[in-house]
């Protein structure tokens, strides 16, 4: 089971979390992938992926920056591209849309992350599925929903929150 960080060549047992005012900070995409997979009382992380956006108009550079908007009671969620605008529902979110507030760091209040799916996996079938964002400004962590796959209604659970 290897973890896909979007960050090659990083050395996973070389990440540090810093812990300020209690609550879990990420130095990148790493941090966060660590974070995931240490959580208690949720399906075992087997593995993690970044959400980046592919639009055309990112050319080779990805855009890795969203707005997240996130219902953990309904089970939905949508990422906006900061850079190209382009909305990415998640799994059916589209459909069942709840109008759930922009996500914003409760730390330093800005809206802008950069977004990890952890995924438990059986028989190397994604099952469940965890949001977890880093705000790019100072480095906090939060679950901001998950995903039962590929039911409709999940049962609520945010890890971090
Ligand atoms: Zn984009
Ligand atoms: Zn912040």
């Amino acid at each position: 089971m290897g973890v896909k960080s979007g960050v090659g060549g990083t050395d996973l047992l070389r990440v540090t979390l810093r812990s300020l005012t209690g609550r879990p900070f990420a130095e990148d995409v790493a941090d966060v992938v660590t974070w995931l997979r240490g959580l208690d009382g949720c399906p075992s992380i087997n593995d993690a992926v970044p959400a980046v956006c592919r639009a055309a108009s990112h050319g080779e550079d990805p855009g890795t920056w969203f707005y997240v908007e996130a219902d953990p009671a309904e089970g939905v969620a949508r990422l906006r591209c900061l850079s190209c605008g382009g909305v990415h529902p998640i799994l059916d979110s589209a459909e069942r849309w709840t109008y759930p507030p922009a996500w914003s760091c409760q730390n330093c209040r800005q809206s802008i992350a950069e977004v990890v799916f952890g995924l438990h996996e059986e028989a190397s079938a994604v099952t469940w599925a965890a949001l977890a964002v880093r705000c790019v400004d100072c480095g906090n962590l939060d679950g901001v929903a998950d995903f039962v796959v590929p039911s409709l209604y999940p049962s609520a659970f945010v890890p971090g929150a």
